[in-house]
């Protein structure tokens, strides 16, 4: 017996994906009409970047080699001054040096040497060193889409950084704006609607903008407070500061999950 089409989207709810796969029989039209703006977050949504610093953190945890602490409390330590340092100096690389020579300062016993101090930058230079590594369908996904749609890159982060990671991407095409921020909060959103002209949606007129990212604290809780729709993108290795739990999506919003960049065409 020949199995059944499909009437459904190609797309299923993250929580439904653990009882069953996705089965394609042919392309479906998208579920939404072109015309939609996209505000499309950056790191670990289109490239790999939280891998990076976890490796390196993993470095720095081993060459600080504590003996008192386990590496699971040597991280917690350096969670929270990241969260200190975020705070009073913002996103990006330096930030990140400054963090773990101050955590190397509150845990070691031994003196920072000027030689340990340059093993300690080597860790932050070695993620400034990365090949931009593109996600899975990223580039073919976004061509496709930005013959459809508006797309604006929204991202938060060290503006020099975050530029030359875009110029790096081969992306940089794709997308009608670029947003650099320095903190993804419902006010940045509302800026961002306001300086492209995203009018505020009309009673009863259906939401056409659209946050799309991996961090529930940064792409969706904040995007969802400032009136957007919001797709999440599941990505395994999230920073643990972005981790939040996902805000219900607002009557007369949309909240969907994905687990794969590239099933975007399917909605869009
Ligand atoms: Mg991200």
């Amino acid at each position: 017996m020949e199995p059944a089409i499909p009437t459904g989207s190609a797309f299923r709810m993250r929580s439904c994906m653990n009882s069953f796969a996705p089965i394609r029989y042919h392309k479906l039209m998208p579920l939404y009409s072109p015309g939609q703006t996209l505000l499309i977050d950056a790191d670990d949504t289109l490239w790999e970047n939280n891998v990076y610093f976890e490796r390196a953190i993993a470095g720095f945890i081993g060459f600080l080699d504590h003996h008192e602490y386990s590496p699971a409390e040597v991280r917690q330590a350096l969670n929270a001054v990241e969260r200190e340092t975020v705070l009073a100096h913002g996103y990006g690389l330096t930030s990140f040096t400054r963090s773990l020579v101050t955590c190397f300062a509150q845990l070691s016993l031994a003196p920072l040497t000027e030689e340990r101090a340059e093993r300690i930058l080597g860790f932050a230079r070695s993620i400034a060193e990365q090949e931009i590594e593109l996600l899975p369908g990223v580039a073919e996904t976004l061509a496709e889409l930005s013959t459809r749609h508006q797309l604006i890159l929204m991202t938060k982060g060290n503006h020099a950084e975050q530029a030359d990671k875009l110029s790096r991407s081969g992306l940089s095409s794709y997308f009608s704006a670029v947003e650099i921020v320095a903190e993804k909060d419902p006010a940045a959103y509302l800026q961002v609607l306001d300086r492209h002209q995203l009018a505020p949606r009309p009673s009863r007129a259906p939401q056409t903008n659209w946050m799309i990212g991996n961090s529930p604290k940064s792409d969706i809780n904040p995007a969802l407070a400032a009136g957007l729709n919001a797709v999440f993108l599941f990505h395994r290795d999230t920073w643990i500061l972005e981790h939040a739990t996902l805000d219900p999506a607002p009557q007369g919003q949309q909240l969907l999950e994905l687990d794969s960049f590239q099933n975007l065409s399917d909605l869009f």
